[in-house]
């Protein structure tokens, strides 16, 4: 009830800024007077047909639908100039005098659906993108330990093992966000004992498969800027100073191999970082990095904690679960 309301009251604040012009206002402003070269990077996870988003296992949050992205790709050639991450990267060489902002899209973790439907859309609206890819999950299926637990739900029995602070009866998603919150090793203890010893199986789920290396390739070969999201995707903050190093060093280094390209990009996976991951990254040797903080890009910021602006179906549609550019006008300007 109360996440209705919210995306009830969304919706009012999206129709009453976008068509009072407000929204458009403000863009205007930002090039027109401050002449910012602000970038507008855009997160994205899945791309999913109806069908394969009815049976996927992954959280609505991660995923918007085919007919969605391309009126988001159509609204965003209209709006914006998309740039290549070389751009972004050397922004003293962006012209800042043209009226529309610039914008760059990302996405995470390395879906197969990325390749089967993002990036023939892509093709089509001549649009720049980087894949940041989890180097361990390239080639198989079922998805990460999210979707496994999501599949299986959590039985009865599992659940009475589960801390007391969770809840006498906790949802998926509630035992999601505690299972996300630390070292690998630990979790997948806690996998084991939830699920059964086929914890650590990944290769059922067809639904939810991953990036093969010659999907990768060729996506790369058609210009496609390939980047990394460490191998195994933990959340770096609770790793120790090996695993983060090895994670970020490994992922790296397998996607140049496969690729003879230099991995320049590194995302942080779910948008986790501090101090000491920042410098593990800067040694790594990536140029960049990026985050799950919500905002436009300033490239007199840091490189190496660029913040972004996430879009799934419920950001960026309205009534009906259709495309809504109000609601996308709004989520680009950074209201969550
Ligand atoms: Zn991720």
């Amino acid at each position: 009830m109360q996440a209705r309301l919210r995306q009830t009251a969304r919706l009012v604040v999206a129709a009453t800024l976008h068509y009072s012009g407000a929204l458009a206002l403000w863009r205007i402003f930002l090039r027109g007077v401050l002449r910012r070269r602000d970038v507008c990077v855009l997160g994205l996870h899945r791309v999913l047909s109806e069908e394969e988003r009815r049976r996927s296992n992954s959280a609505p949050a991660m995923v918007v639908s085919e007919t969605t992205f391309e009126k988001v790709l159509e609204y965003l050639h209209h709006h914006f100039r998309f740039i290549l991450l070389d751009a972004l990267l050397l922004p003293d060489g962006m012209d800042a005098t043209g009226k529309k902002p610039f914008c760059a899209i990302t996405f995470d973790d390395g879906w197969r659906d990325t390749y089967s439907n993002a990036f023939p859309l892509l093709k089509k609206y001549g649009t720049p993108a980087t894949v940041l890819v989890t180097t361990g999950a390239v080639g198989t299926k079922g998805g990460f330990w999210i979707e496994r637990l999501r599949r299986s739900g959590i039985p009865a029995e599992a659940k009475e093992a589960l801390p007391r602070e969770l809840g006498p009866e906790p949802d998926v998603s509630v035992v999601v966000e505690w299972l996300k919150h630390m070292p690998i090793e630990q979790r997948e203890r806690h996998l084991r004992r939830i699920l059964g010893p086929e914890a650590g199986d990944g290769k059922s789920g067809e639904n939810d498969a991953m990036l093969t290396w010659s999907q990768v390739a060729e996506m790369s070969r058609e210009g496609v800027e390939i980047g990394a999201h460490t191998v195994n995707h933990p959340l770096l903050v609770y790793e120790d100073n090996e695993t983060v190093e090895r994670e970020l060093e490994e992922s790296k280094r397998a996607i140049e191999e496969r690729l003879r390209k230099p991995v320049r990009a590194f995302a942080y996976p779910n948008g986790d970082w501090d101090e000491r991951v920042r410098s593990g990254v800067v040694r790594a040797g990536y140029l960049c990095a990026f985050t799950t903080r919500t905002g436009w890009f300033r490239p007199e910021g840091d490189f190496h904690t660029i913040p972004r602006i996430l879009l799934h179906e419920g950001n960026v549609t309205g009534p009906g679960r259709k495309f809504s550019v109000a609601m996308l006008d709004l989520t680009l300007a950074g209201w969550r």
